[in-house]
């Protein structure tokens, strides 16, 4: 390998906190999410690492339910987003995938189709977040159409939250007052947390939850958070110095001048750039780490490398490594830096960086 990117995912932090959602609703089954490529983690190498301790896994389409059973992964798998016409029903039949059903159109593709297994099925609320999901007042007659199915075993009501990471702010609180008063939900069981509602809303944990960020061990908060101070880091995105040079006070380096050095400045040029997914807009001052310490990125992320302030470590070498964020800088301060949040960080990690498992 010539280019020394690399992103290493530690698939046992991965379990510990997949256990640590478990343990906040032990009597809810915990579906693990792990659409968008497992959030850039890798959904195969994911799913095999969770497969014998999940009821099933969460995808976003069929495409990427049809990957993970390509590569032998036998666990139901649940369509967060249903299936987008009914040429995809076939396959949910055929391939025992849990579809979820958010707009009438799915509701009639649903009971148009011939099927010959019989599946849950996730039926998709609004209750506040108006992306996706039946009007409340919708409910009754959705669910009494889709008792009526000889393909649909179960119905479980689901709805998804919209600022469940802000946990001083109401809008969470009425959502799940919302669910709570849905009419002809009795009897049903109920989907509603992602990360942030398993970690800081126990009144939403109900029967089944849906874990995506947490599982990759970054937070969903801005602020500490008990159960997410406990969440280990899964993947660890490091690369090399490539070049050092002496820069002298007033220079300017690297696209648009941005980082204009105000000593005599030691830079490190380092092998990452947004071609491998790291973000355009770090600011100047974005943390990366050399031999233990925190050292400023110094001018601005251009497609193949980006350039560090290595003058308060003068023992610094080309070859040396840097971590960009992982074991010992977390991925959402990095995050902060880049006016952008640790979910698209490790999502729009490119085909470019080699992903390594242990
Ligand atoms: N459920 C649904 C419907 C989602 O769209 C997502 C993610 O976007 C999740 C669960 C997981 O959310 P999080 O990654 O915040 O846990």
């Amino acid at each position: 390998m010539s280019r020394k990117v690399r992103a290493d995912v530690d698939l046992s932090a991965i379990r510990h906190n997949y256990r640590l959602a478990c343990a906040q609703a032990p009597n809810a089954r915990a579906v693990a999410i792990v659409k968008a490529n497992a959030y850039g983690h890798g959904a195969i190498e994911v799913a095999r690492a969770l497969e014998s301790e999940v009821p099933a896994f969460g995808v976003a389409c069929i495409e990427e339910a049809l990957e993970l059973r390509a590569a032998g992964i036998a666990k139901p798998i649940m369509l967060l987003e249903g299936c987008f016409d009914a040429g995809e029903l076939p396959e949910v039949d055929a391939q025992g995938f849990w579809p979820a059903v958010h707009s009438e159109h799915q509701l009639v593709a649903l009971e148009q189709a011939q099927m010959a297994s019989v599946f849950p099925v996730f039926l998709k609320v609004d209750t506040g977040m108006h992306r996706l999901g039946f009007a409340p007042s919708d409910v009754p007659a959705a669910v009494s159409r889709l008792k009526a199915l000889d393909c649909v075993s179960e119905v479980i009501l689901m709805t998804h939250f919209a600022r469940s990471d802000e946990p001083e702010q109401s809008a969470t609180k009425h959502q799940i007052e919302c669910f709570e008063a849905l009419a002809g939900s009795e009897g049903l069981a109920a989907c509603l947390s992602n990360s942030a509602a398993i970690m800081a809303w126990p009144g939403a944990h109900r029967n089944w939850l849906r874990p995506g960020m947490m599982l990759y061990g970054a937070t969903p908060f801005m602020a500490p958070q008990p159960v997410a101070d406990q969440l280990l880091p899964a993947m660890t995105l490091s690369t090399e110095i490539i070049a050092i040079r002496d820069v002298a006070p007033g220079e300017a380096v690297g696209y648009g001048g941005t980082f204009v050095c105000e000593r005599p400045t030691r830079i490190g040029t380092i092998a990452m750039g947004y071609g491998d997914g790291y973000p355009r807009h770090a600011k100047n001052g974005t943390p990366v780490v050399v031999k233990g310490r925190r050292v400023p990125v110094a001018g601005r992320v251009s497609m193949d490398m980006m350039t560090i302030d290595l003058t308060d470590l003068p023992e610094v070498e080309v070859g040396d490594r840097v971590e960009l964020f992982g074991k010992q800088l977390p991925v959402s301060e990095v995050a902060l830096w880049c006016d952008t949040i640790p979910y698209t960080m490790v999502t729009c990690l490119t085909p470019r960086v080699p992903r390594f498992y242990s």
